[in-house]
């Protein structure tokens, strides 16, 4: 996989063994356990992370590395729904996450810009109508809408009818990032075991125990971050997660001329489609191209013949590059696209779903946990009060549902 093969040591963490007790126990590796756990430790807290595989083999380690600010929501609805000044208060949260990877990102190829390119006029004056109410009604100035006559200066295929250009946004490599932070939580002396996959998980009246196969974590409070991987470990959790398949792939470095003619300001791209096209430059100047989605739950091994025709119709001059990666993972997606954060009750708590932007959120999410667990709640109320559901239909029937729904708005995709 191009991000493990670029990004350096392994954490080479030992898998737990025996039992022991702590203050708080994390279950997976990814953004939202590493953040939780170095926010914890940070403060002085004994925390232990237990990771079934490694650090970053969910979703974190293998993402499109976009990094999109904001909480996906109708602004304009929330503002008649909510008023102006929780919205804003929403708004200026979702900046915020941004500004924590920013404050925490080192050494991971962090770089400006983002585009989000709109397929079609209608969705273009939809974005440029979004924007508009953004900084004239909630006073937030960071998206340029860009004219398709101007989109070149961003990227040079596509076709798109327009855009908005993000100066908050941008990309990173998800892997160093994760790591990076995961060490960063090692020198605040928590405690992480990979290869500890947690098969049970017991609430008492005392806090949670948490056992793997060869060991078990009695804690005062433990936290699920689990995303799309929860499985059996919590049923209830699954219910409110779609896995989503997306695909990767990595062509090889190209030569300056050929990487500045495609994305000249190096701004990662995101298409407006339901199922979306996502790409970037990476530091050693390959395309890292993402597009295409299934919803079974086996995902497509064929990944590079599958991902290749929906990069060379945005770049045709590709044609020849080889492809030196392909790579797929599950994106965990909530009905209403907003993540999710809570208690399953007792202490046990979760945060998930963050369908697609949990580079910039899943880090401030699991942050948000820690910050109530220390008596600082403010962020983890607003974020735990955004309405939140599960998906209709049952275990057997939610993957069907699901599929159909995916359809309509696929086809939705089609007619533009
Ligand atoms: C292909 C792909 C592309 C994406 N592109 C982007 C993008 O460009 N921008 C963006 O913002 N977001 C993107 N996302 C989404 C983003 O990566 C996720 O929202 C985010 O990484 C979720 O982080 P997490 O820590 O909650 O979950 P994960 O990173 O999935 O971590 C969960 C961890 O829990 C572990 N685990 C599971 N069960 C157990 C158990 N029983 N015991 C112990 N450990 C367990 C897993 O091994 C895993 O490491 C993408 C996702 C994918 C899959």
């Amino acid at each position: 996989m191009y991000y493990i093969s670029t990004a350096g040591e392994g954490l080479n963490s030992p898998p737990l063994q025996g039992e022991t007790v702590a203050d708080a126990v994390v279950i997976g590796g990814g953004l939202t356990g590493v953040s939780a756990a170095y926010h914890l430790a940070r403060a002085g807290a004994d925390v232990v992370v237990l990771e079934a595989e490694t650090v970053g083999a969910g979703a974190s380690g293998r993402n499109g590395g976009q990094l999109i600010p904001g909480l996906r929501l109708d602004w304009e609805q929330a503002a008649r729904d909510w008023g102006l000044a929780r919205t804003q208060a929403l708004y200026r949260l979702g900046l915020d996450a941004r500004d924590l990877v920013w404050a925490l990102a080192e050494d991971c190829d962090l770089t400006p810009g983002h585009l989000y390119a709109c397929v079609s006029d209608r969705h273009f004056a939809l974005a440029r109508a979004e924007a508009t109410f953004i900084r004239e009604t909630l006073g937030f100035d960071h998206l340029d809408v860009v004219e398709r006559a101007a989109l070149a200066r961003h990227v040079t295929g596509g076709g798109y009818a327009g855009g908005l250009y993000d100066r908050l946004g941008g990309h990173f490599h998800p892997l160093k990032f994760l790591r990076g932070l995961a060490r960063k939580a090692l020198a605040a002396d928590a405690r992480l075991h990979e290869g500890s996959r947690v098969v049970a998980l017991e609430q008492g009246r005392n806090g949670v125990t948490v056992r793997t196969a060869t060991g078990s974590v009695r804690a005062a409070a433990g936290i699920v971050a689990c995303d799309a991987l929860i499985g059996g470990l919590s049923p209830h959790l699954a219910r409110a997660i779609m896995p989503v398949a997306s695909y990767c792939i990595a062509t090889e470095p190209l030569p300056d001329e050929q990487a500045a003619a495609l994305l000249p300001g190096r701004a990662a791209v995101a298409d407006s489609r339901f199922a979306l096209d996502y790409y970037r430059l990476s530091a050693d100047n390959r395309l890292l191209f993402s597009g295409g989605e299934t919803y079974m739950h086996t995902p497509r091994r064929d990944v590079a013949a599958f991902v290749r025709p929906h990069m060379l119709r945005v770049f045709p001059a590709l044609a020849d590059a080889r492809i030196d990666f392909a790579w797929s993972g599950l994106v965990g997606i909530t009905p209403n696209r907003l993540p999710q954060i809570g208690r399953l009750g007792g202490a046990l708590y979760f945060a998930h779903g963050y369908s697609g932007q949990g580079c910039l959120l899943a880090p401030f999410y699991g942050k948000a946990i820690a910050d109530h667990l220390r008596g600082d709640s403010d962020v983890y109320e607003c974020l735990s009060a955004l309405p939140a559901f599960s998906w209709p239909g049952g275990d057997l029937l939610r993957g069907p549902l699901y599929t159909l729904g995916m359809l309509y708005y696929a086809l939705r995709d089609r007619l533009g």
